[in-house]
């Protein structure tokens, strides 16, 4: 497909070509991101008025939001006896009843303004049932005689966002005006829709601020919505096609002679899930193209071992490895798990991180520098922290790169890591499961696999909710498992008190208490200030269970794999995101025991109460991550991904699902 034809649409024009607009509201509509025609006319309503019919002021009913009309019969000031506050009120009649409309700071202009004799729309809603019926700080409209009454009655009407100094109507006529002006110059976009599906583009933007019926909204709205998504599938789907054209695949796809015995040596089988999933990426490392590979998984699913899998078809293939983990504590980790695997192979692997910070290059484990050029030296994984790989490390003959627990690297930022290598594989692997939504658009720029199934032999994991009331009976259970031979770990928000929220726990405090209430018990603290040689002290110290129960903040949060840890008590769990607790959650439940997850909060507001309900009802990451975006909006896990592509006007990355993937095919048969 030719890339859209580049020419300045008259909907381009700045927003002072609609009439009514001057310098003045210019610059008013600038505040609201206005400045061009398009803008104004994709400025969406945040809520509509059905004017075909008032109700009667003496129909409306307690709490139900309304629309009446009505003339002032009495308006003024009230002063309190008391103090300075002023109240402003005044009575509206409409022949069946009366009613009062309260404001509680009384401003200069409203006398004037709100004159007896004026007839006004009201939309508002009644609080109590007392009499008077009144509304307390509604929203009205003048309605003011002349001709273009008909914009703003007798039809369902748009209520805009709208900025000081710019009122409902005056938005809802310029942008009238707009529509009058230029609804003909509104094109279908280059990639066309389906019109038997959806309406005319230029339908739609009319629909969207004067719907005939309610219903057309949403109509209007699927597509206006279903364009944003194709502009950016459009994006994304071009840059891959870019990026697949500029570069060659390193051929990595190997020959199996490490993997056999590295397979028999495991100590387990792999599940279907993770075979499935080594498939896809064999085909992809011996392909034309290099591998662009997002890995979901949830906790505990075995993405560690789908890891190792991969680097040995580079190692097998004659190339470097790299493994990037986002804390020292991980890389920490599959350093040992790594060593472990591959030393028998006669692989080398190497660990660098930032507290071990040698001269920017590699330090090999005989002293001397990495190669720095082709050389015999047989093949080997780095094993390192992301802030390492940032800093211009240069590895040749680096055939994958594998990014672990990544999820808030950006595409630039990934692209800018991997390029060093001259396109190598990519793998990034993530535990957060992410909705199918972000995934096909935040993550479009990579193919998806799924590990959709965790090995067998694991003891459920069991979750709580309770209140700090119950502490000392929490206390009782951890003991209980301790003296059983299990592990806990025990998570506060903070690392220190702070003197604004002295209720939000904090370790260093909470350290020693844990260490009175469960004595003789060895208590390990770990939080970010702690020095890197004392972590790997407190860490050693617990994987052999000479420590019992990790006292942490949310840092031990990824990847931490002890199998024998059974309890994860979480203090003030209101405080952490949804995803962020089920990634805690995930520590625990490894090994073949049953384990606990309990969560202590005294959270009284709803929403609180119903996330943390939601992690007692599913140990599901897809579901929880699905609930969290519902909950808090996709803004939380847009995270550092600062594309401007993602500032959608209509596009709902809640809801839009099927959308999405409408606009994702059409986009990729228009190639
Ligand atoms: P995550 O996907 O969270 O990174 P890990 O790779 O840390 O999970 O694996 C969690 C645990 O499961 C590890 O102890 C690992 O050795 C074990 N494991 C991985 N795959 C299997 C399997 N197929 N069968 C049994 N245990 C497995
Ligand atoms: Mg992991």
């Amino acid at each position: 497909m030719s890339s859209p034809e580049v020419k300045i649409s008259p909907l381009q024009s700045p927003v002072s070509s609609v009439w009514g607009v001057g310098d003045e509201r210019a610059k008013l509509l600038a505040r609201l991101e206005i400045f061009t025609v398009e803008d104004l006319l994709l400025h969406k309503p945040r809520r509509y008025e059905d004017r075909r019919k008032f109700l009667p002021i003496r129909d409306l009913k307690l709490k139900e939001a309304a629309t009446v009309r009505g003339i002032i019969i009495a308006s003024g000031v009230k002063h309190f006896k008391r103090g300075t506050r002023a109240m402003f009120e005044c009575v509206f009649d409409d022949g069946t009843a009366r009613l009062h409309c309260r404001w509680w700071q009384a401003q200069p202009w409203m006398e004037d303004w709100y004159a007896v004799g004026r007839e006004f729309l009201i939309f508002g809603k009644l609080d109590d049932d007392k009499k008077p019926r009144t509304f307390t700080h509604p929203e009205t409209e003048f309605v003011e005689p002349g001709d273009d009454e008909f914009i703003h009655v007798n039809r369902i009407v748009p209520v805009h966002p709208l900025t000081d100094g710019l009122t409902a109507r005056v938005m809802r006529s310029l942008i009238w005006h707009a529509l009058e002006k230029f609804e003909t110059q509104i094109e279908e976009p280059p990639i066309k829709l389906d019109l038997k599906i959806f309406p005319p583009r230029a339908n739609a933007v009319r629909m969207i601020h004067f719907p005939q019926e309610l219903t057309d909204v949403e109509i209007a709205r699927q597509r206006l919505a279903m364009d944003e998504f194709v502009a950016l599938q459009f994006q994304i789907q071009s840059r891959r096609k870019k990026f697949e054209a500029i570069s060659k695949a390193l051929p990595c796809g190997g020959d199996n002679r490490l993997m056999k015995p590295f397979l028999a040596e495991l100590g387990f089988k792999l599940t279907e899930a993770q075979t499935k999933v080594l498939r896809e990426i064999r085909a992809d490392m011996g392909g034309a193209h290099p591998m662009r590979r997002l890995l979901q998984g949830d906790v505990g699913s075995g993405k560690t071992a789908v890891a190792a899998c991969s680097a040995l078809m580079a190692l097998e293939s004659g190339f470097n490895v790299a493994l990037m983990a986002p804390t020292e504590i991980l890389a920490e980790q599959h350093f040992r798990n790594f060593s472990k695997w591959f030393e028998p192979l006669g692989v080398k692997v190497e660990l660098q991180t930032g507290s071990k910070k040698a001269d920017g290059r590699w330090q090999m484990a005989d002293g001397k520098h990495a190669p720095t050029s082709n050389s015999q030296l047989p093949s080997a994984i780095f094993i390192g922290t992301h802030a390492l790989f940032a800093a211009g490390f240069d590895l040749p003959k680096l055939g994958l790169v594998i990014i672990d627990e990544q999820h808030k690297f950006g595409v630039t930022q990934r692209e800018a890591l991997v390029r060093k290598g001259n396109y190598p594989h990519l793998l990034v692997m993530t535990a957060t499961p992410i909705p199918r939504t972000l995934g096909l658009t935040l993550y479009g720029d990579l193919d998806v696999s799924v590990i959709d199934e965790l090995p067998g032999g694991r003891g459920a994991i069991k979750t709580f909710v309770r209140t700090t009331e119950k502490l000392p009976k929490v206390f009782d259970f951890i003991r209980e498992k301790i003296s059983g031979g299990r592990q806990a770990y025990i998570v506060y928000p903070r690392v220190e008190v702070a003197d604004t929220d002295k209720d939000i726990k904090a370790v260093t405090k909470e350290f020693e208490n844990v260490q009175r209430a469960l004595t003789p018990f060895k208590i390990g603290l770990l939080h970010g200030r702690i020095k890197p040689t004392e972590k790997e002290n407190v860490m050693a110290g617990f994987r052999a269970n000479k420590i019992q129960v990790l006292v942490a903040t949310s840092l031990i949060e990824v990847g931490v794999d002890v199998p024998n840890a059974t309890v994860m008590l979480i203090e003030n769990a209101e405080h952490f995101g949804l995803a962020q607790l089920h990634q805690l959650r995930g520590r625990i439940g490894r090994g073949a025991h049953e384990s606990f997850c309990i969560l202590i909060s005294d959270a009284k507001n709803p929403e609180a109460q119903a996330r943390l309900k939601i992690l007692e009802e599913t140990n599901d990451g897809f579901k929880i991550a699905e609930a969290d975006l519902k909950l808090r909006g996709p803004g939380e896990l847009l995270g550092q991904q600062q594309s401007g592509a993602m500032q959608l006007r209509f596009g709902n990355l809640v809801e839009d699902l099927n959308l999405i993937r409408q606009a994702r095919e059409l986009v990729a048969k228009s190639f």
